[in-house]
């Protein structure tokens, strides 16, 4: 199989395993096409070991190593759904997204084509090299990837238009709040191990926040410290 026939998935993820998956998300109350055109057009398999790559396109969350796992679907469509509704329909209604649990970087490639550029950090060195590779291998150029701690996150000035956390800490943050553009939102689970809720803000005004409960989740936990 040649390398491009591999990226569009030729035989077990072929574009109507794909097709399938998207069936299913608009089942699940998914509605945004943008969200739906990347999630069949992003091979999900890439993001696998092998082994595991069969499965690409059940609306499955999957080991990646480290006792880490690749989002469910799902929950990225949702998650991504939720930070560009009612914003433009141009193809790239965000400018800076950060992404807080890069993971293998299946996540970070979908918010790749709806913003100009996305910073993303993963705390767990052989994840993030990881991810890097197969980004670049997509040739996905508008993001930058970072091994660090983004549950203290004193380096980063900047704002955004959105904030997307992989993972759950116990409460929201008070500096993921404060690091929202007016307008802004962040996508967060919030909760332990054994219960959370996907939590949606959106920055009113400098000091207003609006706080959404959107769905029960399972994430894994936001922890602090970097690993080699
Ligand atoms: N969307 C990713 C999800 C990976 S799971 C994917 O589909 O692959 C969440 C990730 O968050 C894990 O890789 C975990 O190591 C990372 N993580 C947890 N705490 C973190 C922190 N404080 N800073 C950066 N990454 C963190």
């Amino acid at each position: 199989m040649s390398a491009q026939e591999k990226i569009l998935g030729k035989g077990m993820t072929s574009l109507r395993t794909r097709q399938r998956l998207v069936e299913r998300l608009t089942n699940q109350g998914i509605s945004d096409v943008r969200v739906l055109e990347a999630m069949r057009d992003t091979p999900r398999h890439l993001f696998l070991d092998e082994a595991l790559a069969s499965r690409a396109y059940e609306d499955l969350a999957l080991p990646i190593g480290h006792q880490q796992t690749i989002s469910q679907p799902y929950i990225v469509a949702k998650m991504t759904e939720a930070l560009i509704q009612g914003e433009k329909l141009s193809s790239k209604p965000l400018e800076t997204v950060l992404e807080i649990g890069t993971g293998c970087g299946y996540q970070t490639a979908i918010l790749s084509k709806f913003s100009d550029r996305v910073i993303s950090i993963e705390r767990i060195k052989p994840l993030h090299e990881r991810a890097k590779l197969i980004l670049k291998a997509l040739k996905i150029r508008n993001i930058e990837l970072f091994h660090d701690d983004g549950s203290r996150f004193e380096k980063i000035t900047k704002k955004y238009d959105a904030i997307l956390s992989a993972a759950a800490p116990l409460a929201a943050p008070e500096y993921l709040y404060k690091s929202l553009k007016l307008g802004g939102k962040l996508i967060i689970p919030i909760g332990n191990a054994f219960s959370q809720k996907l939590i949606l803000i959106t920055r009113i005004s400098i000091k207003e926040f609006k706080t959404e409960e959107l769905e029960e989740v399972l994430f894994v936990p936001l922890l602090a410290g970097l690993v080699n």
